[in-house]
This record gives C-alpha cells, structure tokens and sequence, in this order.
C-alpha cells in the first residue's frame, strides 16, 4: 500500500540536492546582515580609503588561503582549485581597480564603492545567461562580500554548527564547504545554489540532507526553530506539531534503515534477480566526490563532466592543473576506467569569457564540440592533460553533443595530433579509448556511421529527451518524468541500442533516465547494461534491479515501443511492476497513481 502523508501546514519548497530526511534545531547563519555604510568622503581621503579596501583585500586573502591549507595536501585537488579560484579574485582588477576608480570619482567610502562593483558585475554575469554562468556570479559575489565584511569588521569564518542540528544559509561558499565537512550537521537548507553546487556535491558525498533554492529561508526560519527537512520531497517544514514529528520521526527511521539495507550490499555486484549483471559507473561533477567516495561495486568513472574545473575563474585551468585534477581520479578510481568528457559548453554555458551577447537560443546555438572545435586552444590543451594523466590509470575520452560525423573526425584528429606532440617532445601516455556522446537526433540517426568512428556510445538522455520531444531541459513543468518514458523516446533509445549492437560498440546510458526509478525497468529492456549515475543515486538503482528479471523488462520494453503515449508506458510499468517496486517508489516519495 502506498502511505501518503497530510500535507505539511508551513513548509517551503525547495530543490532537494542530498536525499534524505532529518529533524532538528535550526542554526541559522545570519553572518549578522548589515548595511552597507555609505559615505561621501572629500577628495584628500581617497587614499586613506584606498589603503582601507587594500588591507581589507590581504585579511580576506589570507584567511581563505588559511582554510585551503587546511585541506589534506594528497587529493582534495578540485576543492584546491575553487579556493585558489576565490583567493585569485582577489586580484582581480575588474572588482579591485573600479572599485578604486567609483571612489575617487564619486568621492564614495570603500564599503559602497565595493558594494556597487559586485552589484554591477553580478549584473552583467546574470543578464547574460543562466544556470553556469550564474555560479561565476555568485562566486564573485561571494569573495565581494568577504572583502566586505573585512571592511566593516564582520567575521566571515563559517561558526561551529552543533551536530544534529540544521544549518540554514543564504548559500555557502566553497570554503564554508571545507569547514563543513569538520562540523556535520544533520540537514543543511540554502536559500542559493543548485544541485550541482560544490555544497551540494559534499553533502551527498557525506550523505547529509540538503533542499537548496528554499526562498527567504533565513528569514522565515528562527535560531532554535525545530524544523523539518524532508529532503525526499524537497519540503522544509516549519511548524510540525508533535503528530507531525512522530511521522516523520518514523519515516525517517524508515528511511534510515531501506538506505542502511542498501548500502550493506554496496559491494555486491550489481544483478538481476535472474543473475544478468548491470555495471554501475558513477557521474561526477567534482574531483573531490571522486576523492571522498567509497568506490566499491562501482564499476568507474562514466562520466566526468570537465566544464566544472571551468566555472569560477577568470581564466580557464592551465594545462598543468589539470593534469594533477586528472591524475588525482585517476589514482582514486584504481584501475577502473574514468570516461573524461570533453568540457561541454556553448550558447548560454560559457565558462570565463567576458559577457556576450546572449544567443536567440541557446540550447541550438553554438554548444558542446561544436563549440569545442572553434575553441582549439581549450580544446588541445585540455586533451593534452588527459593523455599526460592517463599514465596514472585508464582514462577515457568522450566527445558532447557530436552532431556530425565530419565534427567526430576533427575532434579524432586533434586527439592524434595532440599525441604526435607529446611523442615528439618523450612525455608518455597511454592507450585512451574515444568516445561520442549520443545527445542529439542527428546522432541517433548517424549511430550506425558514429559507431565505425567512436570506440564506445554513451546516450546522455537529459538532452537527447530535450531534443527528441523539442522541450527545453531546464523547464520544470514541461521536462516531468514522463518525458523520459514518452514512446518517442523509448522508440529513440531502441534505435540505438540497435545500432550499437549491429556494430558491436560498447554502449551506456549518463543521462538521468539510467537512474530513474520508473524509467530503468525500460532502460535495462531495451538492452543498457552499463549505466553511469550519481554515487548517491546508486543504492536506489541496486535495489531496483534486484527486484526485476530479465524476461520481464524484455516484455515491458517490446510492449512500451508500441504504446502511443507515456501515459500508456506508466500504466504499464505499474501494471507490470507495481507490486515488485511498490515498496521502492513509496519509499522514495513517488506516487503510482500519478504516472
Ligand atoms: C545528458 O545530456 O544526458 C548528459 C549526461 O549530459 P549533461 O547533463 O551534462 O548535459
Ligand atoms: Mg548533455
């Protein structure tokens, strides 16, 4: 039976980026709001000013350089990089010298003229695009408001949290992350932030509950409140009354004890009931989740997204850094293959390149290695330092969004080209497969040509959706779930499968369908059996596959390619299914009934 709860009185929702349920006393970061002081000053005390804002900038400096040395000297490369990121930006001479340059023009105190400077970068950085290049304003805004509070004598160190109570923040940066992982709370609630935010990632990696995107939570939230972070749903629940806390009390006893179960048999191999073997790969956006995870049952790395090493910075990473980032995965994953996708960026995704004009849209404008192809700089020099690293282990490279065959063979000829100059000057690499991502209808149509070119397929189905049912991705209420057992998909994925098959390529699936607890019944069906997801999606997927056989998801994928819409694929699912997974969805928070 499916156990449906009232819903909450007050809560607020968010966006849950770590699974999980907690109750506890808020301890809310209010680093003290304050007003910005805002004085005219007279034209000699310009100076004085000047000499203000420039210690202030070496205080800030040398305490994030002092919390960056706090991190372990082995590993820990990515964290490294985003602190060094933010120590770094403090020499930018797009905040430091305007902010000097308002002052004495103006006649205004520091604090303003700073205070103005990082509005009007946020500005720019904002009205460009959305999503990545949001996160280069936040970091900006984050190192602006240390240097700030510098000014006006604020602390900025992140407080010790009490364990087992739930930390509430506007957002937190990523040196707060680094001190958070010495605190632990038992749920952390952001007002800021995304799922793949540093923050994010380090909670799921410490299995913390965490809902970012909550509006006004650290005005609605009171230090001490008891609230309720139901991070299955996305929910913070603030005024729970004691019937209230026993349920969820409950639930979250539940919870607690389906994820134990799970991660008991985290290093069995993952199996049908029937005995077929799935191999699990793990989706990564940092170096650090790769560093800090637990690797066994995990088959590899399947993919890597590289454009994260890119945000935040004024430049892009050298080659020299990252070969260390590259190297450190390597080490980590231990002989297991680690699939480094080229960086994937383009239209409104652009990493550090000063503000363009926004194109008319983006997800069709230049992207992915389209985009990578005109950027040979970028493009060669990361290659580079994936064959310099790839003597630590078994790395693989991936191409995003190939469209064209002519686009692969450019791409493949840079990666030859590349190893002709290291050969030349006697560095050494090692063998490194190469592989196309299939995002793209024209792919899925090409797969029979990709597949005489690329050494492995991955579908990446967060896109290929996108662009098979021409709904934009980042659009919550046109992209649900059904989207991705929409026929015109499956019929999509079938295509490929085929084609891959017929040629003998190896084949996996990275997009979110792999892991999705409705859809992979379909996706095992239609013949994946390497799937590549986030670590903490994982337990979920174990359990579900150890639920189902083969002959079954074989019938339900044959049957699903002839229905004519998604609603007729989730009735089948639970008229199939529902009785083996019913336990799985409820506890997961999905409701049956909905599909
Ligand atoms: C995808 O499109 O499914 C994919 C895995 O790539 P990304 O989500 O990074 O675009
Ligand atoms: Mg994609």
């Amino acid at each position: 039976m499916i156990v449906r709860s009232e819903p909450p009185k007050a809560s607020i929702r968010g966006v849950s980026a770590a699974p999980g349920i907690a109750v506890g006393r808020a301890h809310v970061l209010d680093r003290g709001r304050f007003a910005t002081p805002r004085r005219r000053i007279d034209a000699d005390t310009t100076e004085y000013e000047r000499g203000r804002l420039e210690q202030a900038i070496e205080t800030s400096r040398t305490e994030l350089c002092a919390i960056r040395d706090q991190l372990d000297v082995e590993g820990a490369a990515t964290f490294r990089m985003l602190l060094d990121a933010h120590v770094a930006m403090h020499d930018d001479v797009m905040l430091i010298e305007s902010a000097v340059t308002l002052m004495k023009a103006e006649l205004i105190n520091a604090e303003w003229a700073l205070e103005r400077v990082i509005a009007s970068i946020k500005e720019q950085f904002e009205s460009v695009s959305d999503g990545y290049f949001r996160e280069r304003a936040g970091d900006v805004e984050q190192v602006g408001e240390r240097i700030l509070r510098q000014l006006v004598g604020r602390v900025s160190l992140l407080p010790m949290v009490q364990g087992g109570s739930v930390l509430v923040a506007t957002d937190l940066s990523p040196a707060d992350a680094v001190q958070l992982s010495q605190s632990r709370p038992a749920a952390i609630v952001l007002e800021l932030g995304s799922p793949t935010s540093h923050t994010a990632i380090l909670a799921r990696a410490m299995e913390i509950p965490c809902i970012v995107g909550v509006a006004n939570a650290t005005r609605r939230i009171a230090h001490g409140d008891t609230v309720v972070v139901d991070a299955l749903r996305g929910d913070v629940i603030l005024d729970a009354d004691d019937a209230m806390l026993a349920r969820v009390e409950e639930r979250s006893r539940r919870y607690r004890h389906f994820t134990g179960k799970l991660r008991e048999r985290r290093s069995l191999v993952p199996e049908l009931q029937d005995g077929t073997v799935v191999e699990l790969s793990a989706n990564v956006e940092l170096a650090s989740e790769v560093l800090i995870a637990n690797l066994d049952g995990v088959a590899g790395i399947g993919l890597f997204r590289t454009e994260f090493l890119y945000l935040g910075r004024a430049n892009p990473p050298t080659e020299d850094e990252q070969v260390d980032v590259y190297a450190d995965v390597l080490r980590a994953a231990e002989q297991r293959p680690v699939v480094f996708r080229v960086f994937d960026f383009g239209g409104d995704k652009l990493p550090f390149a000063s503000p363009v004009a926004r194109p008319s849209n983006p997800a069709l404008a230049l992207r992915g290695l389209r985009f990578a192809l005109t950027r040979l700089d970028l493009l060669m020099t990361q290659l580079r330092a994936i064959l310099r690293a790839s003597v630590h282990g078994k790395a693989r490279i991936m191409f995003p969004m190939v469209a064209t065959i002519p686009d692969l063979r450019r791409a493949k000829q840079c990666v030859l080209d590349v190893q002709a100059q290291l050969k030349a000057d006697g560095v050494p690499f090692a063998e490194v497969p190469i592989g196309t991502m299939i995002e793209v209808p024209s792919a899925v149509m090409l797969a029979d040509h990709l597949a005489k070119e690329a050494d492995f397929f991955s579908v990446g189905t967060n896109d290929l959706v996108q662009y098979v049912l021409a709904l934009d991705r980042s659009d919550p209420k046109l992209f649900s779930r059904a989207r991705l057992y929409d026929p015109a998909v499956l019929r999509t994925l079938a295509h490929v499968a085929k084609a891959a098959e017929h040629a003998s390529v190896p084949f996996a699936m990275c997009g979110d369908m792999a892991a999705d607890p409705i859809a992979l019944p379909l996706v095992l069906g239609l013949g994946f059996r390497n799937l590549s997801m986030s670590l903490s999606q994982m337990p979920l997927a174990r359990e579900i596959l150890s639920r189902v056989n083969m002959v079954q998801v074989h019938a339900l994928a044959k049957d699903a390619l002839e229905c004519a819409t998604a609603t007729d694929v989730g009735r089948l699912i639970v008229q199939r299914l529902g009785t083996s997974l019913e336990e799985v969805w409820s506890e997961n928070g999905i409701d049956p009934s909905s599909l």
